[in-house]
């Protein structure tokens, strides 16, 4: 599987960049992870909007779910264009209802997951954990029966999340604070506990994401490296990871 960093900022997007939203691929099948702010501005130097065959939702923070709305406004256009109906499933969590209707429009539908289900998604199995955070908020492991991707979301440190990446291929992990911060009031991991949970799950490899706004964010990866041992990498647009 093959995963490319679309948006990587947290809460919003610097210039000519985006929140949160990674494109996961296999075999002709295309997915969105999230879908923040100015996604859909990136999305296309890496695949066609009407490629997409679903989207999965963490949470309904704006910095993971903004560009919703003009993806819903491209599908109507483009298939008006193309005079076709086609229709792109969103998948989320129904625990926020009016955030969980407004997924449904013209052409996308709403389906909500079950977090304490296994979800099917085309070549992808997906296994939901409730994170820490101020709002309900899904970490996912992905997996295409071969390989194993662990997204933290956002959330503060919690130890499930050591079991739930355990062997993971790759941990996308948030990073929001540098490791002298403490970011567990605001609900968010920083430098020191992302290699801490990479370091005790004995994941390969990681990829930091959910960049703060402030600071050198190279620090990351040194502070990160005196922890964990595995290859580190700081989440850029067109970042690409895939499983061999
Ligand atoms: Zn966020
Ligand atoms: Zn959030």
């Amino acid at each position: 599987m093959k995963l490319t960093i679309i948006g990587y900022w947290g809460a919003y997007p610097e210039q000519g960049s985006a929140t949160s939203c990674f494109l996961l691929e296999k075999e002709g099948f295309s997915c969105l992870i999230d879908c923040g702010s100015g996604a859909l501005s990136r999305l296309p130097s890496f695949t066609q909007i009407m490629e997409l065959d679903a989207v999965i939702l963490s949470h309904y923070h704006h910095d993971h779910i903004a560009d919703i709305g003009v993806l819903q406004y491209s599908w109507l256009v483009q298939n008006s264009i193309h005079q076709t109906s086609q229709i792109l499933p969103i998948y989320g969590h129904a625990e926020d209802q009016e955030a969980f209707q407004k997924l449904t429009h013209q052409f996308t539908k709403g389906i909500a997951y079950d977090p304490n289900q296994k979800l099917r998604v085309g070549p992808f199995e997906l296994t939901f954990l409730k994170t820490n955070h101020p709002v309900p908020c899904y970490a996912m492991r992905i997996t295409d029966g071969q390989h194993k991707i662990v997204y933290t979301a956002d959330t503060s440190y919690m130890d499930g999340l050591i079991p739930f990446s355990k062997g993971a291929d790759l941990l996308l992990t948030e990073c929001s604070f540098y490791e002298d911060q403490d970011g567990t009031n605001a609900g968010h991991l920083n430098s020191k506990q992302c290699a801490e949970i990479a370091k005790r799950a004995e994941v390969n490899e990681m990829i930091l994401s959910h960049h703060p706004h402030f600071g050198d964010r190279r620090q990351l990866i040194h502070q990160s490296m005196k922890y964990f041992d595995g290859p580190v990498l700081l989440a850029e647009e067109g970042l690409v990871w895939q499983s061999y």
